[in-house]
């Protein structure tokens, strides 16, 4: 992508007073999208009439006057409100580091929905199964790279970022690699092992000058953005506790679980893999820091997969305004992926809170179960994936921060590691270190 790229670039865009600006571009379009679903608002008013038993004149008359300008025969129309993506060879070009479970089955698929990105190299370890995703995406074959030669990435232009989808311990190397081979970094949760890892790898981004940002998805997912809206604007009140749970059965069998069990690659049990998401929503739909943590860990000694790793985990977070908050993740028990947020007005329930897809939330009054339920289908036409992907693209080209930088990863990481302290010590630990989330919440 060269630096000067924008959305209004386009000539069509620019030179038709009836075009879609970069600033629709970038914004999400739900209401474009239900308008398509339904069909169209004003073939929807005549229809309606209709079928009350309106004559078709009269159904015409009693539409609003414009509608009676639209030309019965076939005619132009002004460009519409649309997603309008950007030509491939001007997107924000990534280069996927690991083709492993996520990368093959989230976020390759997720360029399909992207308006300004696009897959430009692909760096694994096995040269056969790369060239085989290569030809499934179309990348140009000379663009593989192995995870030796990855530093020539720095002499192809074409690529902008990079997106580290490795084990979490080599996260750190890799975004240093990228970041002294002149590219953005995104980079999967977990951010790091070690606090000490995601310092080098913040100050490696601002030493090159280029972003960082932690693949936290559901800052991009359109049912969490939600439900932080309407926290925000007041809906449950005072907030006085959140409870959130995020389990998943380990299978040692499958071998993108497998590194997950060995402490030197993961850097801990279900906390840093899936507890992650409890801690950093509690964070965000609260809008504040904790100030003090407390933990309990139970890993089954007979047990074989829990050797180097915790299975369980239940963690507790006091914040300056009287807020508590209560988490658990586990390896042993079935899946779940659920939050409870209450205030003295009403409770939001999100369950599931944290999947792929079809995320849901209600809220709930006195009385009253389940008032509202957030509308599913503007999921398909900007998905979580290519939000999260577009997002970076769009903070490079604007020149704005990203919603879920280092600092936020880092943030978390240090979070689990009072966590993993507290429940060694059986003590509390003070987590006031005056962190400050940039941008608010
Ligand atoms: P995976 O095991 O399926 O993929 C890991 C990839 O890294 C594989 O291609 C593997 O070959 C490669 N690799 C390179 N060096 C390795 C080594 N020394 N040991 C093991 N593998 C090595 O795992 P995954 O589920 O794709 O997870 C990868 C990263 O993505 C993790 O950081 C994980 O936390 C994150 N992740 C995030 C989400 C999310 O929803 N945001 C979901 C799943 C995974």
């Amino acid at each position: 992508m060269t630096d000067n790229i924008s959305s209004s670039d386009n000539t069509e865009a620019t030179s038709s007073p009836n075009t879609v600006d970069k600033a629709s571009l970038s914004k999400n379009t739900p209401d474009m999208t239900r308008r398509a679903l339904m069909g169209g608002g004003m073939g929807l008013a005549a229809a309606g009439a209709l079928a009350s038993g309106l004559s078709a004149s009269k159904a015409q008359a009693a539409l609003p006057p414009e509608v009676n300008q639209v030309p019965l025969t076939p005619a132009g129309r002004p460009i519409p409100y649309a997603i309008r993506p950007m030509p491939e060879d001007r997107r924000f070009g990534y280069a996927i580091v690991g083709l492993g479970k996520y990368a093959l089955n989230q976020i390759l698929p997720g360029f399909a929905g992207c308006q300004h990105s696009r897959i430009e190299a692909l760096v694994s370890g096995n040269a056969g199964k790369a060239k085989m995703v290569a030809a499934e995406y179309g990348v140009d074959p000379r663009k593989i790279y192995n995870y030796d030669n990855f530093d020539k990435i720095a002499n192809d232009p074409k690529i902008d970022a990079v997106y580290i989808i490795l084990p979490n311990s080599l996260h750190a190397e890799f975004a240093v690699r990228a970041f002294k081979a002149g590219k953005h970094v995104m980079c999967e949760k977990p951010m790091a092992t070690s606090v000490a890892d995601c310092q080098r790898m913040i100050a490696a981004g601002k030493a090159a000058n280029k972003k960082l940002m932690i693949g936290y998805r559901c800052h991009y997912d359109p049912m969490n953005r939600a439900a932080v809206q309407l926290i925000r604007d007041n809906q449950l009140g005072k907030l006085g506790m959140v409870t959130t749970d995020n389990s998943d059965v380990m299978d040692p069998n499958d071998p993108a679980q497998q590194w997950r069990l060995r402490h030197a690659l993961a850097g801990g049990g279900s906390m840093m893999d899936i507890g992650i998401y409890g801690l950093n929503g509690t964070r965000y739909l609260l809008g504040e820091e904790p100030i003090e943590v407390r933990a309990t860990i139970y890993s089954d000694p007979n047990d074989d997969r829990f050797r180097e790793v915790e299975d369980r985990i239940m963690w507790q977070m006091r914040f300056r305004s009287g807020a508590l908050a209560h988490g658990a993740s586990s390896y042993s028990t079935t899946t779940t992926s659920r939050f409870s947020v209450q205030g003295d007005k009403a409770v939001l329930l999100m369950d599931p809170a944290t999947g792929y897809y079809q995320n849901l939330i209600s809220v709930q009054t006195p009385g009253h179960a389940n008032q509202s339920m957030m509308p599913q289908f503007i999921m398909p036409a900007n998905n979580q994936f290519s939000a999260q992907l577009d997002h970076l693209a769009e903070a490079v080209l604007n020149n704005t921060a990203v919603r879920s930088p280092g600092e936020e990863g880092m943030q978390d990481v240090r979070l689990i590691m009072a966590f993993y302290e507290a429940a060694r010590t059986g003590r509390p630990v003070n987590t006031d270190w005056g962190y400050v989330r940039q941008g608010g919440y």
